[in-house]
């Protein structure tokens, strides 16, 4: 039953409607899926429908079946792993960038997806401070930027030649990142061809940042054992606890040794829209590449990484192809974006963000990071003083470890108790959490950064939590 334009118009209207009620009611759902393996598929018909049905039974069905079965990861309660957040800008941007369904590889298959996402690239490079000789490229996530980082500094390393010849050299190509770094390195280390075996986790110091004597203790230990010391990845706020590495100092010694830098900020990298978080990527010129997630804490719906570097010309060394079917009479004038990462086909990104950042302004923006900070450290204060809880790691930002102490003090005993007052907490449906170990201490997890969260929430989940620790 295909549906013309009519119907798509009026089907639409109904569905506006419904988006609109389901982020006003939004609190009214679990905020995590209640549903159990296998409940889902269970509903769904074995075989596909032979005649086509009515959008109506689709709906109804998409209401039914599968609403349940979703996590509302824009519940202002979702404190869970880093956010995927939207807002109202970006959901526009994301009906119209469906509508016209274009396919952005190069500028001639739409001009405006190019130009407008180097625009909002130099727009970001300004809002955050990012060196004003580097470029910026939009890659679906920060595991691709940072696939694309290592291929760069593998081929920047090698005058292009791998790229052609492939790797037959006998020395092993190594990276390095610290014991706290996103499973996203292990596995482009994995794709890259470098092999797991040759990613060096270096150790952490007390505040879980990376610690830079033993960074270049390993390095000088490669070199002398015929290894070839080829990418450091550094991270500004890791995911377990947001650790912030010293950018400063770990550039000092990558530039000492020619290794490649690249900056994992996937998460807190937006916080640098504050002058007062510059402090975090100061010594930065001295890298090579850095990675964000507008699809994070930016506002804008996943996904959206940023992936900006130094040297433009070494990125399209490592990627660029031109067959024949793809050569256009702009190539020399223009950027054609497929040869600025992995896929030859783009979705276009750039609007979404455009929306965003024109509708909040750079101040609203600002506005909002800042607030889910202040909650955030409120909230720090509380948890510090209160008798039966504690916080295990440095809140730079808008997350907080913490642990509840109300249980016999041995750590199985304490882990147990907060594995169980997590599990409860993500049960009732009214906020959802999810946990890391420190020094293997199991401790909550809770950012406070979702779009629509403010402190009334904030309030809410703390008195539940405290209520939970108390009856588990
Ligand atoms: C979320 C995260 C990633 C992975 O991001 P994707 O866009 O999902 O690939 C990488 N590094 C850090 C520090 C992260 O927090």
């Amino acid at each position: 039953m295909p549906m013309n334009n009519k119907n798509f118009r009026k089907q639409a209207h109904q569905m506006v409607d419904w988006m609109a009620d389901y982020l006003e009611n939004i609190e009214q759902y679990p905020v995590k899926s209640q549903s159990q393996p296998g409940e889902i598929i269970a509903q769904l018909e074995e075989a596909p429908p032979t005649k086509g049905e009515p959008m109506s039974a689709i709906v109804e069905d998409f209401k039914k079946t599968i609403i349940p079965g979703m996590t509302h990861w824009q519940h202002p309660n979702f404190h869970a792993y880093f956010p995927a957040n939207g807002s109202y800008p970006s959901i526009l941007a994301e009906m119209l960038t469906a509508t016209m369904g274009a396919q952005c590889m190069v500028w001639d298959t739409s001009p405006a997806a190019a130009e407008l996402e180097e625009r909002v690239m130099q727009w970001l490079q300004k809002m955050m401070g990012i060196p004003k000789d580097w470029v910026g490229v939009i890659q679906d996530t920060a595991s691709t930027a940072t696939l694309a980082a290592l291929l760069t500094a593998r081929e920047a390393a090698f005058d292009f030649v791998i790229n052609k010849t492939g790797y037959h050299l006998p020395e092993k190509l190594r990276v390095y990142c610290s014991t706290e770094t996103h499973s996203s390195i292990d596995k482009a280390v994995k794709i890259a061809g470098m092999g797991s075996k040759n990613l060096v986790k270096v150790g952490v110091d007390d505040t879980l940042a990376m610690n830079v004597a033993h960074l270049e203790q390993a390095i000088k230990n490669d070199i002398e054992n015929d290894h070839k010391p080829l990418c450091v990845v550094a991270t500004i706020g890791t995911t377990g606890t947001t650790a912030i590495d010293p950018i400063k100092a770990i550039a000092e010694v990558c530039n000492k040794y020619k290794v490649w830098l690249h900056i994992d900020a996937a998460y807190a990298g937006t916080a640098l829209v504050l002058e007062e978080y510059r402090w975090m990527i100061e010594g930065m010129e001295g890298a090579d590449s850095f990675v964000f997630n507008p699809h994070k804490w930016m506002f804008t719906n996943f996904d959206c990484s940023v992936y900006f570097v130094k040297n433009k010309k070494q990125l399209l060394n490592t990627f660029e192809i031109l067959p024949e079917y793809l050569k256009t009479t702009v190539d020399q004038q223009v950027n054609n974006y497929r040869d600025w990462g992995i896929p030859l086909g783009r979705r276009f990104r750039a609007l979404k963000l455009w929306f965003v950042i024109r509708n909040f302004g750079v101040s609203g923006i600002q506005q909002r990071i800042r607030e889910h900070i202040a909650m955030a450290q409120d909230l720090k204060s509380v948890i510090e003083a209160h008798p039966t809880f504690e916080v295990l790691a440095p809140v730079h930002l808008n997350m907080i470890c913490f642990r509840s102490v109300n249980a016999e003090n041995n750590q199985l005993a304490l882990n147990e108790h907060n594995k169980k007052l997590n599990e409860t907490l993500n049960n009732s449906g009214k906020v959802y959490l999810t946990h890391t170990k420190i020094n293997g201490n199991y401790c909550l997890r809770m950012h406070i950064g979702q779009t629509y969260v403010r402190k009334t929430h904030v309030d809410k989940a703390w008195k539940l939590i405290q209520k939970i620790a108390n009856e588990v």
